[in-house]
């Protein structure tokens, strides 16, 4: 299938574009590179600078490549942020959003797959975290997400709208090659922020709370890889082509981690010792976040290739070893 990749230069997108080539899909992809990278991306896929609230250019990519099912990863991501700038998040993760799905609707392209995120769920009571947990998120971030799901129904319902909207749990790990991998400015994640303290890039690694009520003090999460979530997202193809049909699902190991257990897998990987600090607990962070994804794996077929977190630290430390400076490292190298 001919598939736009919106966000396709990002740290999902760019993977998910990977495994579209591996599975015969021919994708395309968006990108304004404000937070994506051009070097993620092949020179063989087309690619197109351009806003994905910009209906003309939308419209003209639709036509001109001929494409039949979108993906959406473009959205900013930052919870920290979007608690500060709210007006940015829903302009970007919203209202754009909006103008994607109307050239999509006027050009008569009815498939979409969106990227959305756990955070939907705010600090659910029970765990693990199914597709019927109430969602209620505690930041304008998740907020902008659950409004897309939100029209995303409403779509389905009123204009045929097929789709699947993915709660991710903590996308993390690389390409297996390491030739692509996770590289966000600034990086608030957990473990290439660890890789950087064993590497002595970062002086530490600060513990965000060990005094939550986990079995090691410090906060639980469901680490899972990019590659595995790519994966889910192309399964779901075959379930689009029924008109208004909708499908959630969300992606996890189910295995959480402690952050303790992250500077350990990360120690082991890598042989180096991390310099870690203990801190106060970082605002709005829940104990634990897990997922049940029984639901993907029974409809969906889904396998994952990296259910063990220190297979996943094992490809990002391999991304790290090869581009310590992440894009940079290539830029400089062509
Ligand atoms: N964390 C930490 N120190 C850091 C960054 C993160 O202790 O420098 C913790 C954070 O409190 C959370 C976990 O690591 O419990 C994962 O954080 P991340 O920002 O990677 O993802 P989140 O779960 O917040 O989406």
């Amino acid at each position: 299938m001919n598939v736009l990749v919106v966000g396709g230069a990002g740290y999902i997108g760019s993977h998910c574009v990977r495994q579209l080539q591996a599975a015969g899909h021919r994708p395309v992809v968006l990108d304004n590179l404000i937070f994506g990278h051009r070097q993620a991306v092949s020179s063989e896929v087309p690619f197109y600078e351009c806003d994905l609230g910009d209906k003309h250019a939308v419209g003209q990519i639709l036509r001109d490549e001929q494409i039949e099912l979108v993906m959406h990863f473009a959205a900013f991501a930052f919870v920290g942020e979007s608690v500060e700038e709210p007006l940015k998040y829903y302009e970007n993760n919203v209202v754009a959003t909006l103008r994607l799905l109307e050239s999509m609707l006027e050009h008569g392209v009815k498939r979409f797959v969106f990227s959305s995120t756990c955070a939907t769920f705010g600090e659910p009571d029970i765990l693990p975290i199914v597709e019927t947990t109430p969602q209620a998120p505690i930041n304008p971030y998740g907020q902008t997400k659950l409004d897309v799901e939100n029209i995303l129904k409403s779509f389905a319902h009123a204009y045929g709208l097929s789709f699947a909207a993915f709660r991710y749990f903590n996308a993390a790990g690389a390409a297996e090659d390491g030739s692509i991998g996770e590289d966000h400015s600034p990086e608030t994640h957990l473990i290439p922020l660890v890789i950087d303290a064993a590497t002595g890039r970062r002086e530490n690694i600060k513990i965000f709370g060990t005094d939550y009520p986990t079995p090691d003090g410090t906060c639980l999460r469901d680490y899972v890889h990019v590659d595995d979530l790519s994966r889910a997202h192309i399964a779901v193809f075959d379930q689009l082509k029924q008109p208004g049909a909708s499908y959630f699902y969300n992606l996890g190991t189910g295995r959480p981690s402690s952050v303790r257990e992250i500077i350990d897998a990360v120690e082991s990987v890598t042989g180096l010792k991390v310099p870690v600090v203990e801190d106060a607990r970082r605002a709005g962070d829940p104990a634990a976040l897990y997922a049940d994804s029984s639901k993907a794996q029974q409809e969906l077929g889904w396998e994952m290739k990296y259910p063990d977190v220190k297979a996943i630290v094992e490809t990002a430390w391999r991304w790290h070893q090869a581009n310590p400076d992440g894009y940079l490292t290539q830029a400089a190298e062509s």
